[in-house]
């Protein structure tokens, strides 16, 4: 059966854990590596060079607002680097991180989020490169809002979870959705993705995040099809190869 983790923050695990993950951890699987700022944008590019399975967005974090202004520098590495990249991300809004700050703040760092995820989306228009999309909860009518305008086909809302009317308007987009292995302990949240159609359904492990104190790693996809096969009463051979030709079709991957 053939696999692909859509998003995983390769660079962000500890050396030796990383080089377990490259060289021991289901060699045939394909992990897309996605970046949170310009450091995090060179070592995923460093990866790729020894690493022909691993694939690489790169972008800025919405969540971490200091590195906001490094902009200029990780567009000079997406346009250098176009046609060894698979996307533009992690990109998006801020939500998480707006929570601990007082009205005044929270609206200086959204509008400056809102800014910077419009500079990410032009240079994704004018590169003709995918998109993977942090936009939480009611962040993602934003972030539909700026798709609009621009002509972009192909687009992850990685993790989504919100609205199902802002979930029927990523589906009507053809846009996809991927689901973490959160779905193994989460019921609100498994039953949330049991909505998403089959075409528009990819996985991720957002590794390191940590599940129940256990740090996600691209091999809990497996499981996460698992269950999804599980739930939608799909053979599980038939659903993989679906979610991996979808994580293709998201990539523009020949498969
Ligand atoms: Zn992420």
């Amino acid at each position: 059966m053939r696999y692909m983790d859509v998003h995983c923050h390769l660079d962000q695990y500890k050396d030796n854990e990383l080089i377990r993950i490259l060289n021991t951890e289901n060699n045939d699987m394909r992990i897309t590596g996605a970046a949170i700022n310009a450091n995090s944008a060179k070592k995923l590019l460093q990866i790729i060079s020894a690493y022909p399975r691993i694939l690489v967005c790169l972008g800025i974090h919405p969540e971490y607002p200091e590195y906001y202004d490094e902009f200029e520098e990780v567009k000079k590495m997406i346009i250098n680097n176009k046609e060894k990249i698979k996307g533009i991300g992690e990109i998006g809004l801020p939500y998480y991180y707006l929570r601990q700050l007082n009205k005044n703040s929270a609206d200086i760092v959204k509008a400056a989020g809102k800014e910077l995820l419009i500079k990410f989306l032009d240079l994704a228009e004018d590169t003709g490169l995918p998109v993977v999309l942090h936009a939480i909860e009611e962040t993602a009518e934003c972030a539909l809002e700026e798709l609009k305008k621009r002509d972009i086909s192909k687009v992850l809302f990685h993790w989504f979870e919100g609205e199902l009317n802002l979930m029927e308007e990523i589906i009507k987009k053809e846009y996809y959705i991927s689901v973490t292995p959160d779905i193994i302990h989460n019921r609100k949240y498994a039953d949330f993705v049991s909505c998403i159609p089959l075409n528009n359904l990819v996985v991720e492990s957002d590794g390191p995040w940590k599940y129940e104190n256990v740090t996600g790693v691209p091999r809990m996809v497996i499981d996460v099809v698992g269950y999804l096969s599980c739930q939608r009463k799909i053979p599980e051979s038939e659903l993989s190869e679906i979610i991996y030709e979808n994580s293709c079709k998201l990539y523009n991957i020949v498969y």
